[in-house]
């Protein structure tokens, strides 16, 4: 295995920060996650407001340029390092940021507040590829849609995807329009046009890719992870009835490309080193071709990341009531392909990955009914609406809704670390 999923002295739990928001327990940003993002300082009227890249810290962001970490504001340049520049960097800021470090001093003045800077895309999103790695969502959805057949032929034995579009992924918090579109209901005998009655979300993973491979020259499974810088949260969102009527023969279309939000942090695969599960297929199901096999792989490939979804409608926020959540669930159990496996098959035929490159999981649903990554699969297609403690129900999104999904993983002889959030908001 490379270096980039060895855990080390980065990793220590009984490693803290001068840093004192970090030591809280339940904090998504201790030392031993160092997760990079894209941040603007409040606009000044004596200074132009330029981007900066920074890791969170507790409730605070570590600028790494004023740190004299780094020499960059572009993102896309930084993870585009090799994986001996990746560890380094790691370990450098994890020593500055340590309880009795000699660099407290000098970086006191490159910290930053959280809650004082407007978070930006982590990097710029050349192109955008949503897999289908939830094999439950895949089953669950696939009987609403055919019921005679839920899984095609080809999901065991291909990572299905389709090429999204990356113009209109924002940054958490982002607020959209209600898509309109074409929708035909089954019995009727044309379609309709107007605004989409079933919006839905979907609770994903996006991978960001690291360094790139060269047209033509795929990524063996084995060297797929180096190519990978880190993960997101990416909700996915979907208009169920735009998505029915046109997604026959090409894939989804305008029933997914109006809007994708993603969270700010990028958590990276060194973080994410103790928090590894083994790949594993259960008896009877095919064996992944060669290409999509590996011992690496088979060893740790999967992530063991607990997802959830919390729901605000409009009339919560109004009232001062918190967040609900909707469900939880794990990646690890969810997801019938791995990171390394998706980005292994999208360059087997020598297509070329750049730096910034996002992969979408698919939705992640459990196998339980609670535990389902949309609200297609929570209410059945619209048939079972859900009651919320307020006394309102939900079939799909109404507008005001917010909807957050929200990502940590904890294991025992490790620091919890978290995804942080990502949140979006259906606006009429
Ligand atoms: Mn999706």
């Amino acid at each position: 295995m490379t270096s980039i999923q060895s855990v080390d002295s980065t990793h220590d739990p009984k490693l803290r920060s001068w840093v004192d928001s970090a030591n809280d327990t339940g904090c998504d940003f201790p030392i031993q996650n160092l997760p990079f993002g894209t941040f603007l300082r409040q606009p000044r009227p004596d200074r132009r407001v330029l981007p900066a890249i920074g890791v969170a810290i507790g409730d605070s962001i570590l600028d790494l340029r004023m740190a004299r970490l780094i020499d960059t504001d572009d993102m896309n340049e930084l993870i585009a390092a090799t994986p001996e520049e990746r560890v380094a960097l790691r370990r450098a800021i994890s020593e500055g940021l340590a309880e009795g470090s000699d660099k407290q001093a000098a970086w006191q003045g490159a910290l930053v507040r959280q809650d004082a800077v407007t978070m930006q895309l982590p990097c710029r999103i050349g192109d955008y590829t949503d897999f289908y790695t939830g094999i439950h969502h895949a089953t669950t959805v696939g009987k609403l849609f055919r019921p005679d057949q839920p899984l095609m032929p080809n999901y065991k034995w291909v990572p299905i995807g389709y090429h999204g579009r990356a113009s209109s992924i924002g940054v958490s918090g982002q607020r959209f329009k209600r898509p309109q579109g074409q929708t035909k209901a089954p019995d009727a005998a044309e379609p309709g046009f107007g605004p989409s009655k079933r919006l839905d979300y979907e609770l994903e993973l996006g991978f960001v890719i690291g360094r790139g491979n060269v047209l033509g020259e795929p990524i063996a499974i084995g060297e797929a992870e180096s190519h990978l810088f880190g993960v997101t949260l990416l909700n996915d969102w979907s208009a169920r009835d735009i998505q029915a009527w046109e997604y026959q023969p090409l894939g989804p279309f305008l029933a997914k490309n109006f809007a994708s939000t993603l969270s700010p942090w990028i958590v990276t695969m060194e973080a994410l080193a103790p928090f590894r599960a083994a790949f594993e297929r259960a008896a009877g199901e095919p064996q992944p071709l060669p290409y999509l096999d590996g011992a690496a792989n088979r060893e740790a490939g999967a992530l063991d990341i607990t997802l959830e979804v919390w729901l605000q409608t409009e009339k919560m926020r109004a009232d001062g009531q918190p967040a609900v959540r909707l469900s939880r669930g794990n990646s690890a159990q969810a997801a019938y392909w791995t990171a390394a496996q998706l980005v292994a098959h999208h360059t087997v035929n020598g297509c070329n990955l750049q730096p910034g490159d996002l992969l979408g999981s698919g939705t992640l649903s459990g196998p339980k009914p609670d535990e389902a990554g949309s609200l297609l699969e929570l209410t059945l297609g619209g048939k079972n609406p859900i009651s919320l403690p307020n006394g309102e129900r939900r079939t799909f999104l109404e507008d005001g809704d917010t909807l957050s999904l929200r990502g940590f993983c904890e294991r025992a002889g490790a620091v919890r670390i978290g995804l942080g959030e990502v949140s979006g908001t259906v606006v009429g």
